[in-house]
């Protein structure tokens, strides 16, 4: 492993030991092999003032909920070093005496708490604490051997047997440093854990764990396998929608089912052996919060139902009876990654954030479950002590604050045509700030850069052309395992021309797109929208079709004509649970469809000033493309669960309507 030190680099901070704790901490967590998400603590002691000026020593340690690639000074949090050390010497702490006795040893209350691991921080003896939970080491100790190969390895390391992190952890190292005297050692290697090493010098405790690591990688190329094997398999998208689909029953919520179908993950789904040493536990059990301790092994073709999520809830029911107490609550049994054999490695989860999370660390599982059985076998910690982290209170904090109510449409995946600009932009966004995984079809390529944040993306679709509508929803599928809403919004306005002056490209282009290409999206949505959750499809029409007027008789024609499609779609989809709706709306005039010139037109053959015209309506009621896009999200929402085949007007109320 390469060290990141750089001497010109870390000079900028001479002087400053926490702005140089803010720069090593970062060069740790720019290595995933190292840590990753939150994974591993670092510290330094230094001297500080209190209130009133008073000379103190504290201890910077990581507060949680900050991330070693991105911390930055307010993510190390003071506490008093003397205080801390002596929560050592008790002979018990219950998990909420130690939250509330190192909060009440900070000197600034409303910084983050500090990590679990800050009593072990203040009890080394040294400046700078570094400690990783790197891939190499806690592989080789995931092993038969692996103590014997650690003692080998690290004759300069103290080596400890697992524990709880936390308390029981400080006191273990607290027995094992009054013992042996840590200075004459490079560093500690908690067996299944991690790796801990320590200096008065930022960048000797830093090259030190790069050091440790890199023997732990030396041995691994050495002596196993790092070449992994590859395969490459089509993918049925459908599948994987009823994989989803199965998973987020169990879960008794929405769930994205993000494949990696990378040549590395199909390799390792194919593999004859997979069911037995994918689930034989996690790297380290901080992991498990994230990833639960197995993944599900799904067989290449499932069929409807999915029984392998069945089992896998089943199996999850009897790990709980068999390890938990009547004082805990089951959590939530469903999978965070299935292996889907031949076809890679699913990660589930509500967002994609937590999916590319879960993704992250069911990569590296699988490379350390393979070099592990190439040097003698993957032996993680038993259930038992998987699950006491799993259950423990202080691990379930770190998610805790993730969750938060869930949105309406958390976990759903949403695809809204003409979203470039007006109604369809404002329903892409109106979707997301729901919760939703979004996908903004347009057939101008700016939709890319209009369309672009988290989970909300754009895509260029042409939906006259049945392939690339085909391929767009194939894109959507694969981004997300599936989709649950269709806003069919796309249309155009070609001119305002009466019945004898339509020129057939007026009548043709207008049908093709306003009233063809809807029928064709939905024909390809339908497949996936019957294995979606609380399926909705939402048809965009206009008030046009219940009052229509002279000229535009193809405007007219298409939105009548869609409303009857989505009628018939009522119809034939309500068996499946696909609720079909209608919204009517007029006078939306901040959309590509209205210039300003266009509006002063129209205003002036009313007589009217633009201000008046634009509130023309029963409730004097301006309506904008947000207001549009707030009802079509709600009405995607379990608000309307037992509405199907309802067309709604958003125009401000209109006489010739009512
Ligand atoms: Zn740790």
């Amino acid at each position: 492993m390469q060290s990141l030190w750089s001497d010109a680099g870390a000079a900028a901070f001479a002087g400053d030991a926490l702005a140089l704790r803010v720069y090593s901490s970062r060069l740790l967590g720019s290595n995933e092999d190292l840590v990753m998400h939150g994974g591993g603590n670092t510290s330094v002691k230094a001297m500080t003032q209190d209130f009133f000026g008073n000379e103190l020593e504290v201890l910077y340690v990581k507060g949680s909920g900050w991330d070693l690639k991105t911390i930055e000074k307010p993510g190390f949090p003071a506490i008093r070093l003397k205080e801390t050390r002596m929560l050592a010497n008790l002979e018990t702490l219950s998990d909420t005496d130690m939250t509330k006795q190192l909060r009440s040893l900070m000197l600034d209350p409303t910084a983050p708490s500090p990590s679990v691991e800050a009593i072990l921080h203040a009890i080394l003896p040294a400046t700078f604490i570094d400690h990783t939970h790197t891939d190499a080491v806690v592989t080789l100790s995931n092993n038969p051997q692996g103590e014997a190969i650690l003692s080998k390895l690290y004759p300069d390391c103290m080596i400890l047997p697992y524990v709880m992190p936390g308390f029981i952890l400080s006191k273990q190292v607290n027995a094992a440093i009054r013992q042996n005297d840590p200075a004459n050692y490079k560093g500690i290697i908690l067996m299944h854990h991690g790796v801990f090493t320590y200096s008065d010098e930022a960048k000797t405790a830093y090259e030190d764990m790069i050091e440790l690591v890199t023997r732990a990688e030396d041995y691994v190329a050495a002596n196993g396998t790092i070449s992994l094997p590859q395969a490459q398999h089509p993918v049925d998208l459908i599948d994987l929608a009823r994989i989803r689909k199965a998973v987020s029953k169990a879960r008794g919520s929405a769930q994205l089912a993000i494949l990696d179908q990378t040549p590395d993950a199909q390799g390792y789904a194919a593999l004859e052996n997979v069911d037995h040493i994918a689930t034989r536990g996690p790297i380290t059990p901080d992991h498990v919060i994230r990833t639960k301790r197995v993944p599900a092994i799904i067989s290449t073709s499932p069929v409807e139902g999915v029984p392998e999520i069945e089992r896998y809830v089943a199996d999850y029911q009897a790990y709980f009876a068999a390890n938990g107490g009547p004082e805990l609550k089951i959590l939530d049994p469903a999978p965070r990654v299935g292996l889907w054999r031949n076809m890679g490695s699913i990660a589930f989860g509500s967002s994609a954030k937590e999916c590319s999370i879960i993704a992250d660390i069911a990569r590296h599982t699988r490379w350390a479950v393979q070099v592990g059985e190439s040097i003698g076998g993957w032996e993680a910690l038993p259930e038992k002590d998987i699950f006491e982290l799993e259950y423990w209170v202080l691990e379930q904090a770190k998610l805790g604050k993730n969750g938060g109510p869930g949105k309406p449409h958390q976990g759903k995946v949403a695809l809204v045509t003409g979203a470039n600009s007006g109604i369809g932009k404002a329903t892409c966004e109106a979707l997301a700030a729901d919760g939703a995984a979004v996908i903004g079809l347009d057939i101008n390529p700016e939709v890319i850069e209009q369309i672009n944040g988290i989970d909300i993306t754009g895509m260029v679709c042409d939906l006259t052309d049945t392939q690339s509508v085909a391929a767009a929803v194939d894109r959507v599928i694969t981004l997300y395992g599936g989709l649950d809403i269709v806003v069919c919004n796309a249309g155009i306005f070609k001119s305002g021309e009466r019945i004898e002056d339509h020129t057939e490209d007026t009548w043709n282009e207008t049908m093709a797109v306003n009233l063809t290409a809807t029928q064709r999206l939905m024909s390809a949505t339908i497949p996936y929208l019957k294995l979606g959750i609380e399926p909705s499809l939402l048809v965009v029409g206009s008030r046009n079709y219940a009052a229509p007027g002279p000229g535009a008789a193809a405007y007219s024609v298409s939105k009548a004509g869609l409303t009857q499609l989505a009628r018939v779609a009522a119809l034939e989809l309500a068996g499946e649970g696909i609720r079909v709706n209608v919204i009517h709306p007029d006078a939306v005039f901040d959309t590509a469809l209205w210039t300003e010139s266009a509006l002063a037109t129209s205003a002036a053959r009313y007589a009217m000033s633009v201000e008046e015209y634009k509130t023309k309506n029963l409730l004097s009621k301006e309506i904008s493309a947000v207001d549009v896009g707030r009802l079509l999200s709600t009405m995607a929402s379990s608000v309307f669960a037992a509405t199907t085949g309802a067309q709604i007007p958003i125009d401000g109320g209109s006489d010739r309507v009512i």
